[in-house]
């Protein structure tokens, strides 16, 4: 964790700024190790400073890296950042995607006159998005910890149960396994509401016949782990079978074409292009994936308007989908951490088309 300070300090020239302002909980716990919910960071070549308010002081005792200096402040912790400031003219950065107008008018209104504030994007999400080994290690272990809970739930059947109780039921197997919380909301949509990517999970009876898009995570010592499975009940038709086996080719295609140097445009292209061929273009609406961290969407984004490049560390999800409205929805979501040679994932569960009672 302590290169993490030095390596952000090193790219502050490049941004053309002496000063980093962190307000982001997430990019907080990332330089120094803070978990609880109030927090910032004042970064530069000489200053490593973090500032919470009284009710975190001794969490941060125990949590922040020794190499900050720590100090403790009023609520709006914003407000104390004049304070803490080596004299002199100098270019403040802040975050310009997580500092309110409110806050950002407050901070100009008390600090001098020859300190510049410059809003910046992303610069800590930049160093997040290249994984360490530890990190790799949490997320893989987030990772079969939801596995884990996926394979018990599947043992159980899913028909004559609602979505809301199998989400349940799932998100419970994965804090029985250690997991602090699901690392967002299950969704499990069944029938038509598969073709909503974002459903959420109903007090609606799963059915014979029908395809139940499953998207869940594991959050475990704060990261996460993101993975889709369709899962089919017993007497599903033809057409679900086509479109799942459709997706699941463009899914293989766009693991194989995950490689560090890669555009994550052209990735997502891959997988794109055999669902166009397939008929299917107009519904795949969504990007085919998204870097995965302390947060369950982060950097790179592989998509067809992403300037990102692939690295190897990065992990990243692969999730082509095809939605037909009021018909049926498959997704296929495996995680994977970028390596030279293509990549190694990290989800488990088998994706052939497996069907339940
Ligand atoms: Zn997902
Ligand atoms: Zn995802």
């Amino acid at each position: 964790m302590r290169v993490r300070p030095a390596r952000l300090v090193e790219i502050l020239p490049e941004a053309g700024v002496d000063l980093l302002l962190v307000t982001a909980p997430f990019n907080v716990r990332y330089l120094t190790g803070y978990t609880g919910s109030n927090g910032i960071v004042l970064l530069g070549e000489r200053l490593r400073i973090f500032i919470t308010d009284f009710r975190y002081v001794e969490q941060a005792a125990e949590e922040v890296d020794p190499s900050f200096e720590r100090r403790r402040a009023p609520l709006e912790l914003i407000e104390s950042v004049a304070d803490v400031l080596p004299g002199g003219a100098l270019r403040l950065a802040f975050e310009d995607a997580h500092v309110s107008v409110r806050q950002h008018a407050r901070l100009r209104e008390l600090l001098p006159d020859d300190v510049e504030l410059v809003g910046t994007e992303e610069l800590v999400e930049r160093l997040r998005m290249v994984k360490e080994l530890a990190e790799v290690e949490a997320i893989r272990a987030a990772s079969a910890v939801a596995d884990a809970a996926f394979e018990q739930l599947l043992s159980e059947g899913l028909v004559g149960r609602t979505e809301r109780e199998v989400a349940l039921a799932l998100e419970a197997g994965m804090r029985e396994r250690g997991a602090q919380r699901a690392s967002f909301e299950t969704i499990v949509a069944s029938g038509p509401r598969g073709a909503l990517p974002h459903a959420q999970a109903r007090d609606v009876t799963i059915e014979r016949g029908e395809l139940v898009v499953i998207d869940w995570g594991a959050e475990l010592d704060g990261y996460c782990s993101d993975c889709t499975r369709t899962i089919a009940t017993n007497g599903l038709g033809d057409q679900g079978r086509e479109v799942y086996e459709l997706v699941r080719t463009a899914q293989l295609a766009g693991l194989e074409a995950v490689a560090a140097g890669r555009s994550a445009r052209e990735v997502d292209g891959v997988a794109r292009e055999v669902i166009e061929n397939g008929g299917y273009g107009e519904r795949f609406g969504h990007g085919l994936g998204h870097g995965v961290g302390l947060e369950v969407h982060e950097r790179p984004r592989l998509s067809q308007r992403s300037q990102d490049a692939l690295e190897a560390g990065n992990v990243v999800t692969v999730e082509p989908g095809v939605y037909l409205p009021g018909e049926l929805g498959v997704r296929i979501e495996d995680l994977v951490v970028v390596t030279e040679q293509g990549c190694e994932i990290l989800t488990s569960s088998p994706k052939e088309l497996r069907t339940v009672q």
